[in-house]
């Protein structure tokens, strides 16, 4: 690694490539520090390798840890529209699909590799196997202690990512650097995005089984989350887009010692009223086993589930439910209610939620308020959205404003 830079960013990832670009576009002599043998890790693996990476409607109510205000602030200084003029200089038009926005390409590569070919064209300084140990403040600058030898930065970006998932490099070492001088407060990281285990003695008989449903879950202190989508049912719990969009709350109060209990809506789109008339007219005077005519609008591998759960027996004749069978019947489908257990290993989370306070970082700048010169980007901030391309977004709104800040101020003295 070159002994001094101006600016050097702490990571390969979306963000920090992002960061590394911005701040390479003022002229700045940029270096990115990575430590694993290869960029954008994580990257590689969004969207099932299709890369979601924005939406169309970025509202801040999808984001949790920092404030409206913050992320109003930093949003307000690089938007989706930016975002996507971003990415069509490098190349990369978006698709648009309801609203969710992957590249043309439909290639989580394609999006590194324009984003490595930017940094390229910049003279953006690429470095693999950087293992850095400590960050001290020093005058004008930084000292960046790495195992390959000193390095002096005039600014210093850290975007390492979250404390999970550590096959793509994230592992949560970067916040180790934010002790003594550097000393940072950091909310206490917990996984997000991901799935849930339940206790359901039915779970081996419907694993496999992807339905449209929602899923409710009630905390024992009265919050209520719910989300729609297709559901994931496994063999150990849930899983799918709808339960890692309400997993968040489930992992925190788990944490917390509360109680969790999930229920599932397996026909969310009609009400339980509807629902009732619609199968008492479909079951009037019908030979045919209940069971049997619930295939039109049940998932068939949850029907006998469903059956006995509701306390009625598979070959029950359609005209012989009664009033009350119906009613029991309709409460398994509209409320199928399991206790959550616990949660799948951390490394399954597609994000972290805590990390570094944003109370001590400038929305603005993403300059941290307590060490100048210092900067942040991406999921190393106490900064979480939900599924649909907010977490890409947010690491190309941070990434963007913390590049363009640390590579206009590079010029002028940090640090003590
Ligand atoms: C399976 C999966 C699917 C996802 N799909 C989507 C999606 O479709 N849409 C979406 O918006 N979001 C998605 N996400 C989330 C998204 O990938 C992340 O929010 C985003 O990559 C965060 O970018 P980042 O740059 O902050 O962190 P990362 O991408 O994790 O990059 C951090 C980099 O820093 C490096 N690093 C860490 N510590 C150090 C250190 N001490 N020294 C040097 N280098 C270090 C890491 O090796 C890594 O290269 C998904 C995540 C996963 C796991």
């Amino acid at each position: 690694m070159t002994p001094e830079a101006d600016v050097t960013v702490i990571g390969a990832g979306a963000s920090g490539l992002c960061a590394a670009i911005f701040a390479g576009r003022f002229g700045r002599k940029v270096v990115v520090a990575e430590h694993m043998p290869s960029p954008g890790k994580k990257l590689l693996l969004t969207g099932n390798g299709k890369c979601n990476l924005s939406n169309l409607d970025l509202s801040t109510a999808y984001y949790h840890g920092a404030g409206r205000d913050f992320l109003s602030a930093a949003f307000g200084r690089f938007d989706g529209l930016k975002t996507r003029e971003f990415f069509l200089s490098l190349g990369v038009p978006f698709r648009n699909k309801d609203g969710y926005l992957y590249p043309l390409c439909e290639e989580a590569h394609g999006v590194l590799q324009a984003l490595l070919n930017e940094c390229s064209r910049l003279g953006v300084s690429l470095n693999y196997n950087i293992g850095i140990r400590k960050i001290s403040p020093v005058s004008g600058g930084f000292l960046l202690d790495t195992k390959e030898g000193e390095v002096f930065s005039r600014r210093v970006i850290l975007a390492t990512g979250g404390a999970f998932r550590k096959e793509t490099g994230s592992d949560g070492s970067g916040l180790l650097y934010l002790t003594g001088a550097l000393e940072h407060p950091v909310v206490p990281t917990l996984p997000a995005l991901l799935p849930l285990y339940a206790d359901f003695p039915y779970l081996k008989e419907v694993q496999g089984v992807r339905t449209r449903g929602t899923i409710t879950l009630r905390i024992s202190d009265g919050t209520e989350i719910k989300d729609t989508g297709e559901l994931q049912l496994a063999d150990y719990g849930l899983s799918g887009i709808p339960v890692f969009q309400v997993s968040r709350e489930a992992v925190k109060a788990l944490a917390e010692k509360k109680t969790v209990q999930a229920e599932l809506d397996l026909l969310p789109n009609i009400s339980e009223a509807e629902a009732f008339l619609f199968y008492r007219d479909l079951f009037f005077g019908r030979e045919e086993s209940t069971a049997s005519l619930l295939y039109g609008t049940i998932h068939r591998k949850l029907i006998p589930v469903l059956m006995t759960v509701a306390g009625l027996t598979d070959t029950l004749p359609a005209k012989e439910l009664t009033e009350d069978g119906l009613k029991r019947l309709l409460k398994a489908v509209k409320h199928l209610s399991m206790p959550v257990t616990g949660h799948a290993k951390p490394d399954m989370a597609q994000c972290t939620a805590g990390g570094v306070d944003t109370a001590c970082v400038e929305p603005s700048t993403m300059e941290s308020r307590l060490v100048p010169g210092f900067y942040f980007c991406g999921e190393v901030l106490d900064v979480d959205g939900i599924c649909g391309g907010y977490n890409l977004q947010w690491a190309w709104t941070s990434g963007a404003v913390a590049g363009m800040s640390a590579g206009m101020n590079a010029g002028m003295s940090a640090g003590k």
